[in-house]
């Protein structure tokens, strides 16, 4: 006798299940992949973020573009859209594909800046560079504060 086609059946893992059920798995795959599709997502921006930031620019928007240029490949890759502002104040739009082992490389537009932004101060008491992140000297504590409060006055 031929099985009637209108009754499919459903397994998960070889076990017979109602549809409700094998919806039900659907639905968790489907929220699983979107959960890790979003971590992704996330991994990428602030990936991205690193290396504009690195050469003194800052990230203005960051677009997730699945067709931008350079799309047909590598399909591991996501591509994004960004705009971003370099060190010299000029907002910029590139197209950037990443993904978490090939780091970010630029297939359209211009790639920002990696040289690390070349202002680093000098400390005056003892010569050592002080980081920009920082408000004294790490050898010897000298702040460069001071010089900034004399011009104040004058
Ligand atoms: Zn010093």
């Amino acid at each position: 006798m031929m099985p009637l086609l209108a009754e499919t059946t459903y397994r998960v893992f070889g076990d017979l299940v109602t549809p409700g059920v094998s919806l039900l798995w659907f639905l968790g795959a489907f929220g699983l992949w979107l959960g890790i599709r979003l971590i992704k997502d996330r991994l990428d921006r602030s990936r991205i973020a690193d290396y504009v930031e690195q050469g003194g620019g800052s990230v203005v928007r960051i677009a997730w573009n699945p067709l931008g240029r350079g799309w047909f490949g590598e399909r591991g890759d996501r591509i994004y859209e960004v705009t971003y502002r370099t060190r010299k104040g000029k907002t910029v739009t590139a197209t950037c594909k990443t993904s978490m082992f090939s780091g970010v490389y630029w297939t359209g537009g211009p790639a920002p800046s990696v040289e690390p932004p070349p202002e680093s101060i000098q400390c005056l008491s003892c010569g050592t560079s002080i980081p920009e992140s920082r408000e004294r000297c790490p050898k010897c504590g000298w702040s460069y504060e001071q010089r900034e409060t004399k011009r104040h006055d004058a």
